[in-house]
C-alpha cells in the first residue's frame, strides 16, 4: 500500500538515461518501488499520461540565504520545479557573524527588520533558524569567505595577517562542522577581492578534509579571464579541494577565445587530476549589486561614507575614470543593456534601462546611477542591475562539457508577501523553464535526459547529497511533473515576476507543494547538514 502513485509518467530518472513510461510508488517520503504498478493500491493515485516526470531540480547555485529567513516558501523557486536549493554562494552567507545584530546577506532589498526577532550568530544557529521557518525547498548551505572575513576583519580593508587567517579557518572549520555544505569564495566581490591565494587556500583545506566542495565566483572574467581561472585551479590544486567553478561564462570584454581557452585550461588540469567541474546561468543577462561597479578605493568604510564620497565631483568623475570597473559593459557606455532590477526608493523604475533613466532625468547615466546609490541610502547596497554580459555562444560551449550544471544564480521571492517588490536576477522566475525551453527545446545544445541530469544527478553528486537528484528506491521522492513541449519561462524584462507555465506537480520529501499547476500551503522542506563525498 503506497501513499501515491504516479502512474503512466515518461520518467527521466536523472541519470542521463533515455525516458521510459513507466509508474513510481511513493511511500513515508520516499520512492519505495519503480516499475509497472498499475495494480497496486495507494491512498492516491495520480496520472501524468503525456507528461515527464524527472528528479526535483536542484540549483546549485543561489542567494536565497537571507530570502529563506523571511520567507521560507521559496514560491519562485517551487513554481520552476526546483526541490533542492545551495545557499552561500560567492562568498556571502549569512553567518557567521561576529555580532548577531549584523547580517549581511547580498542583494536581496528586504527590510532588516522582515526577520522580526530571529536571531543568530554562528553558522549552526543559522541553519537552526532557516529549520524553523516552514521552506518550500530543501536547503543546503555553503559558508562564504566575505562573511568569514568580515566577522574577523570587519570593514578593513585588508587581507588580514597570518593570525586572522587561523581564525578565518577555525571559523569555516566550525561552520563546515555545524552543517555547512561548502565553502565558498566571491573574489571580485569586496572583501573577497583583498584576498590572494596564500590567504585562501588555508580555508579550502578546512573544506578538502571534509570532503566538502570549493565553489568560486572568480576574480575576472573578462580582460583577465585567464588569471581568474587560473587562481581558481591552483588554490584547488594547492589545498586538495575539489572545485565549482561558479557561472562560469566569461563577460562582456573578454577576448572571442576567452570560454574556449578557459574550457582548455580546466581539462589540462583535469589530465593531471584534479577534480573540477563548473555551472552556467542559462541567460544572456548577468546580475549583481550595483555597488559593485564602485571602486575598492570608493568602498571604504562601509555604505555610508560610500555615499557621502559620491556627493563630490571630483570622486565622480574618478569613479567614472575606473580602467577596471566590475563590469565593462558599463565602460563601454551600453546602458541600453543595463536594466535596473531592484531598488526601494526607486522601484517604480525597476525594469528600465540607464539609458532611459538617464534620458528622463536630463543626466549622464553614469551620474544618474550615483544620485540614485544616494537617493537608496542605507538600501544602497541591496540595488541590484542585470546587464547584457554574457554571449549565447559561450554559454553553450560551456554547456556541451558534461560537468557542467545549471544554476540560477538568484534568491528565492515571492510575487504576494514580505518579498514582493524585490527583484534579484532575470532568472528568479524562470531559470529552469527558460533552460529547458531555450537551450533544449529550442537550441537543441543538450537532449532532454542529458538537460535533465544537469539540475539534478550533477549537482547532487558534486556537493555530495547521496539520497536525492535521482529517481530510484530509496531515494526522498523529490520530484517534478512537467509538460516537455509547454514548459517555458514567462519572464520578461518589463515583467520579471512572472511564473513560467508547463509544471504540473512538484513534489518535496513525498509531499505537493505543487498539485495541477498550483501551489499548495505544504512546505516540506529539509535542511541538508550532512553533506559532502566523505
Ligand atoms: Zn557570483
Amino acid at each position: 500500500m503506497f501513499d501515491f502513485l504516479i502512474l503512466n509518467g515518461m520518467v527521466y530518472d536523472g541519470s542521463g538515461s533515455p525516458g521510459r513510461k513507466t509508474d513510481i510508488g511513493i511511500k513515508d517520503g520516499c520512492i519505495a518501488a519503480i516499475g509497472d504498478l498499475s495494480d497496486a493500491l495507494a491512498t492516491e493515485r495520480i496520472d501524468v499520461a503525456g507528461l515527464a516526470v524527472a528528479p526535483g531540480f536542484i540549483d546549485l547555485h543561489t542567494h536565497s540565504d537571507f530570502t529563506l529567513v523571511v520567507d521560507g516558501q521559496a514560491q519562485s523557486q517551487v513554481h520552476q520545479g526546483v526541490t533542492t536549493e545551495v545557499i552561500g554562494q560567492c562568498g556571502h552567507s549569512c553567518a557567521p557573524m561576529r555580532d548577531p545584530k549584523l547580517r549581511s546577506p547580498m542583494g536581496a532589498g528586504h527590510a532588516p527588520d522582515a526577520i522580526g526577532d530571529k536571531r543568530w550568530q554562528t553558522f549552526g544557529e543559522y541553519l537552526d533558524v532557516l529549520e524553523r521557518s516552514p521552506l518550500g525547498v530543501n536547503v543546503a548551505a555553503f559558508v562564504g569567505h566575505g562573511t568569514v572575513h568580515s566577522a574577523v576583519l570587519g570593514d578593513a580593508l585588508t587581507a588580514g595577517d597570518d593570525e586572522d587567517i587561523a581564525r578565518m579557518k577555525r571559523l569555516v572549520e566550525e561552520s563546515l562542522d555545524q552543517g555547512a555544505a561548502g565553502f565558498s569564495t566571491g573574489l571580485e566581490y569586496w572583501p573577497g577581492i583583498l584576498a590572494a591565494p596564500e590567504h585562501l587556500v588555508p580555508l579550502c583545506e578546512a573544506a578538502a578534509v571534509r570532503g566538502k566542495l570549493y565553489a568560486t565566483h572568480v576574480r575576472n572574467r573578462d580582460r583577465f579571464y585567464d588569471l581568474g581561472f587560473t587562481e581558481a585551479i591552483a588554490a584547488s590544486r594547492e589545498s586538495g579541494a575539489r572545485l565549482q567553478i561558479s557561472h562560469i561564462q566569461t563577460k562582456f570584454g573578454a577576448p572571442d577565445h576567452a570560454m574556449e581557452h578557459t574550457l582548455e585550461m580546466i581539462d589540462a588540469a583535469r589530465r593531471r587530476g584534479q577534480d573540477i567541474a563548473f555551472d552556467v546561468i542559462p541567460h544572456d543577462w548577468n546580475n549583481t549589486s550595483v555597488m559593485a561597479i564602485l571602486p575598492k578605493w570608493a568602498r571604504e568604510g562601509g555604505v555610508q561614507s560610500t555615499l557621502k564620497r559620491m556627493k563630490d565631483p571630483d570622486v565622480r568623475e574618478k569613479v567614472k575614470r575606473n580602467p577596471a570597473p566590475m563590469l565593462l559593459i558599463v565602460k563601454a557606455r551600453r546602458w541600453d543593456d543595463v536594466v535596473l532590477l531592484n531598488a526601494v526608493t526607486n522601484r517604480h523604475l525597476v525594469g528600465m534601462s540607464f539609458a532611459e533613466i538617464g534620458k528622463m532625468r536630463g543626466v549622464d547615466p553614469y551620474d544618474a546611477l550615483m544620485d540614485m546609490l544616494i537617493e537608496e541610502d542605507d538600501a544602497a547596497g541591496r540595488m541590484m542591475w542585470a546587464t547584457r554580459s554574457f554571449r549565447d555562444d559561450d554559454i553553450e560551449m560551456a554547456m556541451r562539457d558534461a560537468s557542467c550544471a545549471v544554476i540560477s544564480d538568484t534568491a528565492a521571492l515571492s510575487p504576494e508577501g514580505r518579498l514582493g517588490e524585490q527583484l534579484f536576477s532575470l532568472s528568479g522566475y524562470g531559470w529552469a523553464p527558460r533552460f529547458l525551453q531555450y537551450y533544449v527545446r529550442d537550441r537543441n545544445v543538450l537532449d532532454l535526459p542529458e538537460a535533465i541530469r544537469r539540475i539534478t544527478s550533477l549537482p547532487a553528486s558534486r556537493i555530495g547529497i547521496k539520497d536525492r537528484g535521482l529517481l530510484a528506491k530509496g531515494m526522498h521522492a523529490d520530484l517534478v511533473v512537467f509538460d516537455a513541449q509547454e514548459i517555458a519561462s514567462k519572464v520578461t524584462i518589463k515583467k520579471p515576476r512572472q511564473h513560467p507555465v508547463g509544471i504540473a506537480h512538484v513534489m518535496v520529501n513525498g509531499a505537493f507543494a505543487m498539485r495541477d499547476g498550483r501551489r499548495t500551503p505544504s512546505n516540506t522542506g529539509k535542511v541538508l547538514r550532512n553533506i559532502g563525498t566523505r
